[in-house]
C-alpha cells in the first residue's frame, strides 16, 4: 500500500508513520524523486488493513496497491523512472543506443567496436566478460580480464560500460568495472544474483527470461526494488514461440504492456529477439516506434568469426545506418507530437 502524507505533514510526523510501519515488521519505501510525499509499504504477503496507518497524524490518505509487483508498478510510482547513464538520461524521451559485442574477445577487438560504436553515436558499450552459454563446451567469456579490456574502451571512448553478471559472488567484482550490471535472460529467476544485485549502487539490466510472463519479469524486477536499488531497466529480448524461422520471437507487445504496468524504463535487444542481424535493424526501428526507451544490439567487427552470436551480430557500417534510422524515428515522433505512452 502507499501512505500519501499531507503536504503539510511535518518531518516528525513522517518519522511517527515510519516507525510504525517497521513496528508492524512491515518494510519502508520512500519514493525518491517524486512531488508527493509517499511512503511505499511492503510486508511479507500477509494482509495489512489501511486503518494502521489512516488515523496517523499527518497521513492524507492510504491506497492499496493492486499488483503484486509492488515497488515496480505504476500505481506505486505513476511518473517515469529517470536512469543517467553516462551523459544520458534513459526514460526521458530520447532512446538509449547500446551496441557492442556479445562477448569481449580481445584487445583489439573491443577497442575496435568502442571506437566505431562512439563514432556512430551510440551512448554506451555492451560487451559480456563472464559469459552464461546453453552449452558447457562454448566460449564462457574472458572473465576480469574482459572486464579490464571494457574498462581501457571506456577510458578510450568515454562510453559508460554494460556487461553482464552471472553469479551473486561476481556482483561486487562486476560493479568495480561497469556501470551497468547485465542479468540476462537465463537468469532472470536467480533469486540469489537479483538480490545481490538489489544491494549494489549500479544500474541493473534485466532482461526478460525467454519463457517469461510480463509479470514474471516484473516480480524479478522487485527482488530488485525491494533490496533499495531503484536503478532497474527491463529489456525484452524475445521469447520462444512455436516459430522456428528466428530464434526467437519479439514480443513487441511487451514494450506498451510494460509501460502502462510499471514506471522503469524499457529497452529491446533485437539482437537476441531475431537471432540473425538481417531483421536487427527493422526489429529495432519497430521497437522504437513502439516507445521502447531505447535498443541494446550486438555489433561486432567480423561476425564470421565471433566467438559468439556473429550470425546476429551486425557489422559496424551497418549499425552506424541503424542509428541513424533510430534517431530519424525518435525525432519523427517528437516532431509530430505522438506521444508513445500507452497511458494517453
Ligand atoms: C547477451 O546479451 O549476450 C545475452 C546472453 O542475452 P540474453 O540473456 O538475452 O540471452
Ligand atoms: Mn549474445
Amino acid at each position: 500500500m502507499m501512505i500519501i502524507m499531507k503536504t503539510t505533514a511535518t518531518k516528525a510526523e513522517v518519522r511517527h508513520v515510519l516507525q510504525r510501519v517497521k513496528d508492524l515488521n512491515l518494510h519502508p519505501h520512500r519514493i525518491a524523486g517524486s512531488e508527493r510525499n509517499v511512503i511505499g509499504v511492503v510486508g511479507d504477503g500477509r494482509p495489512v488493513e489501511p486503518t494502521a496507518f489512516i488515523r496517523l497524524p499527518g497521513v492524507a490518505s492510504v491506497i492499496p496497491i493492486s499488483k503484486p509487483y509492488k515497488l515496480a508498478s505504476r500505481e506505486f510510482y505513476p511518473e517515469n523512472t529517470l536512469i543517467p547513464i553516462g551523459e544520458h538520461v534513459v526514460g526521458n524521451g530520447t532512446p538509449i543506443i547500446i551496441g557492442g559485442p556479445c562477448a569481449v574477445e580481445s584487445r583489439e577487438q573491443i577497442l575496435e567496436v568502442a571506437q566505431s560504436i562512439k563514432a556512430a553515436g551510440a551512448h554506451a558499450l555492451r560487451g559480456g566478460a563472464f559469459k552464461p552459454r546453453t552449452s558447457p563446451y562454448s566460449f564462457q567469456g574472458m572473465g576480469e580480464e574482459g572486464l579490464k579490456l571494457l574498462a581501457e574502451a571506456r577510458d578510450l571512448t568515454g562510453l559508460p560500460i554494460v556487461t553482464e553478471v552471472t553469479s551473486p559472488e561476481l556482483v561486487p567484482l562486476v560493479a568495480d568495472y561497469a556501470e551497468v550490471l547485465q542479468i540476462g535472460a537465463r537468469n532472470m529467476q536467480n533469486y540469489a544474483l537479483l538480490k545481490a544485485a538489489g544491494i549494489s549502487n549500479r544500474t541493473v539490466l534485466l532482461k526478460r527470461g525467454m519463457s517469461a510472463t510480463i509479470n514474471d519479469l516484473l516480480m524479478a524486477a522487485e527482488y530488485i526494488l525491494s533490496k533499495g536499488n531503484q536503478n532497474v531497466i527491463l529489456c525484452e529480448r524475445g521469447i520462444r514461440t512455436f516459430e522456428t524461422a528466428t530464434r526467437n520471437t519479439t514480443d513487441i507487445n511487451a514494450i506498451p504492456v510494460l509501460q502502462a504496468l510499471t514506471h522503469l524504463p524499457v529497452i529491446l535487444d533485437p539482437s537476441h529477439s531475431t537471432g540473425h542481424w538481417e531483421y536487427v535493424s527493422a526489429l529495432a526501428r519497430s521497437g522504437i516506434a513502439a516507445g521502447a526507451d531505447g535498443i541494446i544490439v550486438e555489433v561486432h567487427p567480423d561476425p564470421a568469426n565471433a566467438l559468439s552470436d556473429g550470425e546476429q551480430s551486425l557489422k559496424p557500417k551497418r549499425f552506424t545506418t541503424l542509428v541513424k534510422q533510430v534517431n530519424a524515428i525518435a525525432d519523427a515522433l517528437k516532431m509530430a507530437e505522438i506521444s508513445t505512452n500507452p497511458l494517453q
